[in-house]
């Protein structure tokens, strides 16, 4: 059963910790079977990983066991994880960097099934927010965001026990009636088993009536951790990897793409992380049907799995940037799209990832409450100006894209850039009342004086 906070912070830690014991003990100065001298430390990569990163670049498929190993990877062993990751990203993918302009929209947050995890549930007669949007509502979301600029909507929401597989239909249809030319990615695979299981459909057929109804692509979410021993603790009535497994391939079938997600930082151990990267490998080789891998990083502030059942308060920064390079170099070449989650990391570790083997900073979400609603503060809306700003920072080539790569615009020159489609946010300015008012004035385009120093 579910083993203890303290036993989590032990196996993840302490193997840490045990590792990182070995490295210093493995480049201390008396060690000299490295060429150096007895006075000079000694930052040598281990014999193991260096075999592993060099097989890679070798063009050897790491196994489950290597990539369990890459995961506990500490000092110069870490440094040599992410060089050799980044590498594999130029090789694969260049130094183009890839966003999607793209609105959430949580069309109801009444779900019943209860994952330990989750800060975004509500009961159905909770006064206070629990909500089911309309269609009206949700096709103003849509109409707000064309008009600054989306390509796409992610339709996702709580598994709400009064609907029924219709409900999920009907979205789509009403959304592609008003809007037909936007990408409709929809539905986890959560919400297609509740859906399939009240049609009495096949689950092939009840997934192409949504196809034809307008359903684009599936969100791989519901994911977690693809091993049942997990799974039954984060959340014991949620559907279980095979039939997870079960829904992507028949998607995939039917040549309806999907992502591939891991949610890591909690109770898992560095070898549920290698079993799921090596069951999603599988099936990429299997269907091709992955666009592409997102890793989440666990957000713990405000959910049951942290508070009440002992899980680790999220990852740490070296578990972030080993997760996108183990991913990066497990996955190739068969996933070769690693997207970073911005509302799990932030900017700029963000920015630190993408020299770690990820290639894609993922969406504009305009609106996000998963993350937020479990204590992120990462903010709900990254602008595409402010993608662009934060790959170049990076030394590195912003690109939109569509949610299935396509090339949207490749922002190469600033001077280029498009105008802002954003509303214009108020700032509430701050400092010296005199240089307040100054900037207010500015701000409100007036020929003002120039801000006092
Ligand atoms: S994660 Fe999804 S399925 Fe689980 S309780 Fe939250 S909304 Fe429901």
């Amino acid at each position: 059963m579910f083993e203890r906070n303290d036993d989590a912070r032990n196996s993840v830690h302490g193997n840490g910790a045990d590792h990182a014991a070995q490295s210093i003990q493995n480049n201390t100065p008396n060690n000299t079977s490295n060429n150096t001298s007895n006075n000079t430390p000694n930052y040598s990569v281990s014999d193991d990983v260096r075999g592993l990163l060099d097989g890679v670049q070798a063009g050897r498929e790491l196994t489950a066991k290597d990539a369990e190993r890459l995961l506990t990877a500490v000092g110069p062993d870490f440094h040599a994880l992410i060089a050799a990751a980044d590498l594999a990203r130029s090789q694969d993918c260049g130094d183009d960097v890839s966003y999607v302009v793209c609105r959430n929209i949580n069309f109801t947050n009444v779900c019943y099934v209860g994952c330990s995890f989750c800060g975004f549930a509500r009961h159905k007669d909770d006064a206070i927010d629990a909500y089911d949007r309309t269609h009206e509502e949700i096709l103003a979301k849509c109409k707000n965001a064309i008009e600054r600029g989306a390509t796409e909507v992610c339709i996702q929401g709580g598994i709400h026990p009064n609907k029924t597989h219709e409900d999920y239909r009907d979205i789509l249809l009403a959304i592609k009636a008003v809007y037909p030319d936007l990408h409709i990615h929809a539905y986890s695979p959560e919400e297609i088993d509740f859906g399939h299981r009240k049609s009495g459909m096949k689950l092939e057929e009840y997934l192409q009536w949504l196809i034809d109804a307008g359903l684009g692509t599936m969100p791989g979410t519901a994911a977690e951790i693809l091993d049942d021993e997990i799974r039954d603790i984060l959340s014991p009535n949620k559907l279980k990897t095979g039939r997870w497994v079960e829904i992507i391939k028949a998607a995939h079938g039917l040549g309806l793409r999907t992502t591939a997600t891991l949610m890591y930082g909690h109770i898992e151990k560095p070898r549920h992380i290698a079993g799921h990267l090596d069951l999603l490998r599988e099936i990429q080789k299997e269907t091709g049907g992955f666009t592409e891998f997102v890793p989440l990083g666990f957000i713990h502030e405000r959910n049951l799995l942290f508070n009440l059942l002992g899980a680790r308060p999220g990852p740490s920064m070296l578990e972030d940037l080993r997760m996108i390079a183990v991913s990066r170099l497990f996955l190739r070449p068969w996933i070769t799209n690693i997207q970073i989650s911005w509302v799990k990391m932030g900017h700029k570790l963000g920015q630190m990832a993408l020299y770690a083997g990820a290639n894609d900073f993922g969406g504009t979400l305009m609106e996000e409450s998963i993350s937020r609603e479990s204590g992120s503060d990462f903010g709900e809306n990254t602008p595409p100006e402010e993608f662009r700003r934060i790959i170049r920072e990076v030394g590195r080539v912003p690109v939109e894209r569509r949610t299935l790569y396509d090339v949207v615009a490749r922002f190469e020159d600033p001077a280029n850039d498009p105008i802002s489609l954003e509303p214009k946010k108020d700032v509430e300015l701050s400092g010296p009342a005199r240089s307040r008012r100054s900037l207010e004035k500015a701000q409100s385009g007036s020929n003002a004086d120039a801000p006092a120093a």
